[in-house]
């Protein structure tokens, strides 16, 4: 994880407008282009067959049609549309039922009514198919907002659903055991987004220190717990702890992002923890793909021999 300044310096590229154009030209246009390295494609049929290959690899995954903050009701409803054909293609491609979203790309910002019934739609016909749908997390701003919407549904009986909880903020811990109570699975992650000091922990050590306590909080007593991280001193850490505690591994999983440590995927697998694979797609993949970028600085090299590459 980057310092605080250099994660603001690649959120104030994600604004680009130029960068933006620059990218999506040549980010995806052939299956070796930059992009693919994190995200699986443009097309529900692509990111199906990623899926497909991590299946046979031993994993399962969860699919992330990549959108975030739409700015009218008119793109909120096209990207449910859209989430509802997604749910039809998985269902008939028989790969495993998994979905990941973000209320702000359902219409959160532009009416929090409309985003829930947006969400109830994907809900009605995702949840009767067997999925789960986890509620990603986004900036500080939507983290009350999130919760309250996840609760709200999960008190109407919606019981396919879990959050994410970001170890950065100082409030999750109490949001953990808010989450534990209401009996929702919870997805643990140190958090992507550049956040001030009056709400989250600037320094990587006590992000580091704070998923710590909460990863073993959440597998002594949460639900579903998903430690969600490629750092191997957290994922030593969960192993330890599980052991010490009598955990076995079936009643916990880790995630980890597509394209990143594939290494550590295979390993753990191999040696019997259940690994799931956020597998991202779609044409709107800018701004996950720099938040990718703030997270490593290599990364950027990687994408620099890309460009030269694609462009010569
Ligand atoms: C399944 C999953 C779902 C997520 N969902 C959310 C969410 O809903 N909301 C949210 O705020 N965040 C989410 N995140 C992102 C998360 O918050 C972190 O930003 C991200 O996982 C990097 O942190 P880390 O735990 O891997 O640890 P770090 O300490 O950042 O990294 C540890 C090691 O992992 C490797 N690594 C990490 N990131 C990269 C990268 N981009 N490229 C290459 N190698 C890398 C490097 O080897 C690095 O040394 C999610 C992450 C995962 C794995």
């Amino acid at each position: 994880m980057l310092d605080a300044a250099s994660k603001a310096f690649f959120h104030l590229l994600a604004q680009s407008k130029t960068l933006k154009t620059f990218g999506s030209r040549y980010g995806m246009r052939s299956r070796q282009s930059f992009a693919r390295r994190f995200i699986a494609g443009e097309t529900v049929d692509e990111a199906i067959e990623a899926a497909r290959d991590v299946e046979r690899r031993g994993m399962t995954h969860t699919l992330d049609l990549l959108g975030e903050s739409v700015t009218n009701l008119e793109q909120a409803d096209a990207a449910t549309r859209e989430y509802l054909r997604v749910v039809d293609a998985i269902a008939d491609s028989g790969v495993g039922r998994g979905l990941s979203l973000k209320l702000t790309q359902l219409g959160l910002d532009v009416d929090k009514a409309s985003a829930v019934d947006n969400l109830r739609k994907i809900l009605a016909r995702a949840e009767p198919a067997g999925f789960f749908v986890r509620i990603d997390m986004e900036n500080s701003p939507y983290t009350d907002v999130t919760l309250e919407i996840v609760e709200t549904l999960w008190h109407q009986g919606h019981r396919r659903i879990g959050v994410v909880l970001q170890s950065a903020l100082y409030r999750s811990e109490h949001d953990l055991a808010r989450m534990t109570a209401l009996g929702a699975g919870v997805r643990l992650v140190k958090g992507a987004y550049k956040e001030p000091k009056t709400v989250a922990y600037q320094r990587k050590a006590d992000v580091d220190a704070a998923y710590g306590r909460m990863l073993k909080t959440l597998l002594t007593s949460g639900h579903q717990p998903a430690i969600a991280t490629h750092d191997p001193a957290m994922i030593d850490l969960a192993r330890q702890w599980a052991r010490d505690q009598r955990i076995s591994p079936e009643r916990f999983e880790f995630q980890m992002l597509y394209g990143i440590r594939r290494d550590l995927q295979a390993s753990l697998t191999g040696e019997g923890y259940r690994v799931r694979v956020y597998i991202p797609f779609g044409r709107e993949w800018f701004p996950y793909f720099m938040r990718r970028l703030g997270e490593r600085p290599a990364n950027v090299m990687f994408v620099v021999r890309g460009i030269v590459r694609e462009s010569g």
